[in-house]
């Protein structure tokens, strides 16, 4: 069965400038369910079907705990799709995941590369879930698209740990790389311009829009064992534009997953 758990991890203890992203997974899911739009994915697929499961939101009071949960949920053979929260949150699901895939590529997209060795003195830091999952092996390969916020640290850092970064100043859909690895997706919402998604705690403007996201999820050549939508902040939102896109997001996302 294609099975697929949806869990939500409130979650932004390790946020370095604004909370508020705890407030992300519930907003989404109000949005998704208001009866604005229906439930189909753009390529017709209908992602309200049985083998798809919300689980929930789970309170996280150890940051490890969220490897256990997603640990959990992989040993009742599913996928997962996550949602944050802060990024802080892929590092321990990628890690569980890697216990269940033996290969995959990851396809991250932010605003910022999230590579930082430590950040407020913290290893585990929102800044840092790529460093940790590039050092402990738990991907074959790391591409990242939409960074537009390199600094010198980081920049050593990814050619450190062998990072693909595809740079906003460099970026057209056409320059994806096909995979040879099913994928994890991890989409940090502040990687879309503000414009389209002002509802994030870092504001990074020049960033990609609505459409190029979803054709960037379209592309993806090989299947999707696991992906998460994280750094969405209520708080920070305009009318629930974010909250909107973050919604259409997942339901192109388990379209994606359901199709392969
Ligand atoms: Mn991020
Ligand atoms: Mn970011």
């Amino acid at each position: 069965m294609n099975r697929i758990f949806i869990q939500g991890f409130p979650y932004d203890e390790k946020s370095s400038y604004l909370r508020g992203t705890r407030n992300g997974p519930g907003r989404i899911r109000e949005v998704l369910r208001n009866g604005s739009a229906n439930s189909f994915a753009e390529i017709g697929i209908d992602t309200d079907r049985p083998e798809i499961e919300d689980k929930g939101d789970f309170e996280i009071s150890n940051y490890f705990d969220i490897e256990k949960i997603s640990s959990g949920h992989l040993q009742q053979d599913a996928r997962l799709l996550s949602l944050g929260g802060d990024h802080s949150i892929t590092y321990p699901i990628v890690k569980a995941c890697h216990q269940f895939y033996s290969r995959f590529d990851i396809l991250h997209i932010d605003a910022h590369p999230d590579l930082y060795h430590e950040y407020g003195g913290d290893p585990y830091s929102h800044a840092c879930p790529f460093a940790r999952i590039m050092e402990g092996g738990h991907t074959a390969r790391l591409v990242q698209i939409g960074i537009r916020t390199f600094n010198t640290h980081q920049r050593e850092q990814a050619e450190r740990l062998g990072v693909e970064s595809l740079e906003m100043k460099d970026f057209t859909v056409g320059k994806i790389p096909d995979f040879e690895n099913p994928v994890y997706l991890s989409i940090d919402m502040d990687g879309i311009d503000p414009a389209y998604a002002p509802g994030v705690s870092h504001l990074e403007p020049g960033g990609l829009s609505s459409r190029q996201v979803i054709e960037i999820i379209r592309k993806i050549n090989t299947g999707i064992i696991g992906a998460d939508i994280v750094e969405y902040n209520p708080e920070r939102d305009v009318q629930d534009i974010t909250a909107a896109l973050a919604a259409k997001l997942m339901k192109e996302i388990l379209g994606k997953m359901i199709e392969f």
